[in-house]
């Protein structure tokens, strides 16, 4: 570790403390203050997994058609590109959605980091699972790339980090399986109880039904659900990486 990241590690961890502590929320945030860096998160090798759609699955991506479920942000259709069973990221294309939306559901989706490794951190095969388009599980290329614990595959972006690190290697196909339900908000349209999920990443438990704190943020505190929400699509994040998705489907619970 260089001096640099424990000096932000140790500065981020005072400044939340600080904030909670005096419950203030104009504290000057930077988006180092939020990277819990220490300790490291535990390698595990995965398995090898398989895990076709069952029946009652709504297909959301098969490899070869991302037009009748997917539109970009502005509803326009998507600008990724599509290939040999997979849809990647073309950087400045920006996301892609769901034209669904949904509540509480059972997702499957495979994911590959770009087998030409570039970058390092959060700079290398990174892009995102939005649950609801709000709540970002990472998706980054952590085999032998170090970065923030609570900023790595399989976390859940600056709430919680990955029990453990399974990643497989760049240009490998990985797994994430994931059963989330939704916040409940009370007719008033305030909050009642937070998003829960739990996820197997190549089959292994990373995280174990937490509870989420709110949207997800780059910079600062998450919003504690001030905002009541309805269903919502699952966005796929375009952050300048060339990764790839494919085997998207899920069940609505
Ligand atoms: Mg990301």
């Amino acid at each position: 570790m260089t001096m640099k990241r424990v000096l932000f590690s140790a500065a981020g961890i005072l400044a939340v403390s600080a904030i909670f502590a005096q419950g203030r929320t104009d504290f000057p945030m930077k988006p180092e203050m939020t990277e819990i860096w220490d300790p490291e998160i535990t390698v595990v090798t995965p398995g090898t997994t398989v895990a076709d759609a069952p029946s009652d699955a709504i297909v959301l991506f098969d490899g070869k058609n991302l037009n009748s479920e997917w539109t970009s942000e502005n509803g326009t259709e998507p600008g990724w590109k599509v290939a040999d069973g997979a849809a990647t990221v073309v950087k400045g294309a920006g996301i892609i959605k769901t034209k669904r939306v949904f509540n509480d559901f059972q997702l499957h989706i495979e994911w590959r980091s770009p087998s030409e490794v570039v970058g390092e951190s959060q700079g290398r095969g990174n892009s995102g699972i939005f649950l609801q388009g709000l709540y970002e599980l990472q998706v980054l290329d952590n085999f032998n790339n170090r970065t923030y614990r609570n900023g790595q595959a399989g976390s859940f972006y600056k709430q919680y980090p990955p029990l453990v690190n399974v990643c497989k290697g760049p240009g490998v196909w990985q797994v994430y399986d994931v059963i989330y339900t939704a916040p409940r908000f009370k007719a008033d349209g305030t909050f009642f109880t937070p998003p829960t999920v739990t996820v197997l990443h190549n089959g292994v438990l990373v995280q174990n039904h937490v509870a989420l704190r709110g949207p997800t943020q780059y910079i600062g505190i998450p919003e504690y659900f001030v905002k009541p929400h309805g269903a919502g699509p699952i966005s796929l994040q375009d952050h300048g990486n060339p990764v790839s998705y494919r085997n998207i489907w899920i069940r609505e619970l």
